[in-house]
């Protein structure tokens, strides 16, 4: 007998178009309006009531009801797209300049509307399903706002996903714990009265300063971290200067700060202070650090990871459950919704075998569209599970 759970033909050319056409028309963070428009006409061809606007550009979507005792399950796909140029070459190439659909979150709501299709169908629901298209996952935590506009209100568990190209198709990598790391950004400028080239005793050298502390942040992962806490310090971006025959009279240095345990990421942020403030004593600089908090660390619930593992099973076999066997240091906002209530986040296995320089966030990005019926079943699938497993306890 065929399995209603798994997408036929029909439904895995719908999901593929939907890819597509979002793909072409990719908008950044809180900017997701042709996109949000477009995926409420998907809803509304499904029949599936849902609420826009909320956070912006978000939508929350409703299958079936929350009865007296019956639960509530939310699934997740994020919308947003990134600042760069597309260089894929598809025939579905972005037609916005300048930005790209670079993370697969085209196919994430693909992914999510395809899931909806499958439990629509479903006859007597034993719970409610709640469907989040989140905005800016990229920037500005859209699943922040999400929750600041009551879309968990109700919900007692959460599952979503991400493309990953790490694993192949047809692989689900499900691990329980801390899968994704805080993300935490740092400015640091340096600031010096500016002076002639030929004359640096008459003034001080910022640029000199900043190169000094550029080589010295290294050492506070090697050096400072407990090594056996997984931690990076990746400096992004360095400004300073206006002439070969000028001393520059500010640099700004800009960086992110990756950790997966409070206290290395504490220790890094403390050694921060310390070594920009010697900075200053160092070089007679001037110099100001501001530390701003990112995404906090994706933590997958243990019980909930039980049914998303059960979920990946009956969709990819024994064989295409994967753990990870390490947490990325990569973020994710999903995070937040975790700290509200349990829930597990997955990696989709999507690799394209043809394409291997195209990593995420790279203007080459691309996936195997192969991932989109198996990510709509698996979380077809775990929404069913929670809601049969809560009816049973
Ligand atoms: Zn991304
Ligand atoms: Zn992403």
């Amino acid at each position: 007998m065929k399995n209603s759970l798994t997408p036929d033909s029909q439904l895995i050319s719908w999901m593929t178009d939907i890819r597509r056409s979002i793909h072409q028309y990719p908008e950044l963070a809180l900017q997701e309006y042709r996109t949000a428009e477009y995926v409420s006409g998907k809803l509304e061809e499904l029949s599936i009531s849902y609420k826009k606007r909320v956070a912006s550009t978000g939508i929350v979507a409703f299958i079936g009801e929350k009865k007296s005792g019956a639960k509530s399950v939310a699934l997740r796909a994020d919308m947003d797209a990134l600042p760069i140029t597309e260089k894929t070459g598809l025939p579905f190439s972005s037609k916005n300049a300048g930005i790209m659909h670079a993370c697969g979150h085209d196919g994430h709501m693909a992914m999510l509307l395809g899931a909806a299709a499958l439990l629509k169908n479903q006859p007597q629901l034993p719970g409610q399903i709640v469907l989040l298209f989140q905005p800016a996952e990229e920037d500005e935590g859209g699943a922040e706002k999400m929750i600041a506009a009551g879309a968990l209100e109700g919900v007692d568990a959460i599952f979503g996903g991400h493309i990953e190209r790490h694993y192949g198709v047809g692989e689900i990598s499900v691990q329980p714990g801390i899968i994704c790391a805080f993300t935490d950004e740092f400015q640091i400028i340096i600031r010096g009265p500016g002076g002639h080239a030929a004359k640096p005793h008459e003034s001080v050298d910022c640029i000199v300063a900043a190169s000094f502390l550029v080589a010295s942040l290294q050492t506070l992962v090697s050096r400072e971290t407990n090594p056996v806490f997984p931690a990076v310090i990746t400096i992004g971006k360095i400004n300073g200067g206006t002439a070969t025959n000028v001393i520059a009279d500010q640099v700004v240095l800009e960086g992110t700060i990756r950790t997966t345990h409070a206290e290395a990421r504490e220790k890094i942020f403390e050694s921060l202070r310390r070594m920009v403030l010697a900075v200053q004593d160092l070089y007679k600089t001037e110099t100001e650090l501001t530390l701003t908090a990112g995404y906090p660390p994706v933590i997958n619930d243990t019980l909930i990871t039980e049914v998303a593992r059960e979920a990946a099973w009956q969709t990819v076999g024994e064989h295409g459950v994967k753990n990870q066997p390490y947490p990325s240091l990569g973020g994710e906002d999903f995070s937040f919704y975790l700290k509200r209530v349990p829930g597990c986040f997955v990696r989709f296995g999507a690799r394209r075998d043809d394409l291997p320089h195209a990593n995420a966030h790279s203007p080459i990005f691309d996936f195997d569209e192969r991932v989109l019926p198996i990510g709509a079943e698996y979380l077809a699938r775990c929404a069913l599970l929670f809601l049969q497993q809560s009816m049973q306890i």
